[in-house]
């Protein structure tokens, strides 16, 4: 029997940009199944809360296979052992993306040696997009809509 490869994209998505969607789309050529893992800290507020985060990224996968969402509390090795995924996703856009997201995937080697890291590098013309900058344009009334996926709209609650 074809055992089905089971990846999980996990980060902050506060919020989820059109180079999250772009690394998504790359994973989905690997990976049978992706599971986009939005990840809470209790101690941290976000920008979005957790449930405008998880409805942004559900607009965004609209039509998409093998794809679902959920959030998280605990250690990301932790929670890819409890849904039984090996592989943990993650974007690189520079050589700083680098050096941070290595050490972390040799700390994780270390603790869940079964799970690996695979790197996605980002694609040339999303590399500059990240939330925070979607963020600072938002709270500016920038206009954000190039660097959402298509048909996502991000509206924040009171
Ligand atoms: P975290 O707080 O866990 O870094 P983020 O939501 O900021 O969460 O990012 C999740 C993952 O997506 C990280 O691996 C990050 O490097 C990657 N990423 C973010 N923006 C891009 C982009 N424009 N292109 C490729 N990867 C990206």
């Amino acid at each position: 029997m074809k055992q089905i490869r089971k990846a999980v994209f996990p980060g902050s998505f506060d919020p989820f940009t059109i180079g999250h969607y772009d690394v998504l789309c790359s994973a989905l050529k690997i990976f049978d199944e992706v599971v986009i893992a939005v990840g809470i800290n209790s101690s941290k507020r976000g920008f979005f809360d957790k449930n405008e985060r998880v409805e942004f990224i559900q607009e965004a996968i609209k039509g998409l296979e093998g794809v679902s969402v959920c959030t998280y509390e605990k250690l990301t090795v932790d929670f890819c052992k409890e849904i039984g995924a090996k592989y943990m996703i993650r974007g690189l856009r520079s050589t700083t993306d680098f050096e941070f997201e290595n050490a972390v995937a040799q700390a994780n080697k270390k603790i869940a040696p079964e799970i690996s890291t695979i790197f996605i590098p980002a694609s040339g013309e999303y590399s500059f997009v990240s939330s925070t900058v979607v963020r600072e344009l938002l709270v500016n009334g920038g206009d954000i809509s190039e660097f959402l996926p298509k048909g996502v709209t991000l509206k924040k609650r009171k």
